[in-house]
């Protein structure tokens, strides 16, 4: 079952509770005070997450929180997981 657009496991957030956070999917703009590039898009194009993409792993999702230090493998494994178990 997928948790997020881009691979986020959300359900295991231990900060979720603390501030109330509904997770990823349920979450609507400004989601947490601006625009998640890789959940407008995904949701654009109507679909589950990122792994069910013809052009997964595009740019957008490969190089998200590279500025922060994040490395985007884990998510994308993540999201290819999700798309083998449909
Ligand atoms: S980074 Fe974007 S797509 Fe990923 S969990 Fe957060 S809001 Fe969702
Ligand atoms: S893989 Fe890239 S192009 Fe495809 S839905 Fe995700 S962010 Fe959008």
């Amino acid at each position: 079952m997928f948790e997020s657009r881009c691979g986020v496991c959300c359900n295991s957030c231990e900060r979720r509770n603390t501030v109330n956070c509904q997770g990823c999917l349920a979450m609507e703009k400004p989601f947490w005070g601006g625009e998640c590039k890789v959940k407008s898009c995904c949701e654009g194009k109507q679909l589950n997450h990122c792994g069910e993409c013809p052009v997964f792993p595009c740019a957008t999702l490969s190089s998200m929180g590279k500025d922060y230090g994040y490395d985007s493998a884990p998510l994308i494994e993540t999201c290819k997981k999700w798309a083998s178990n449909k």
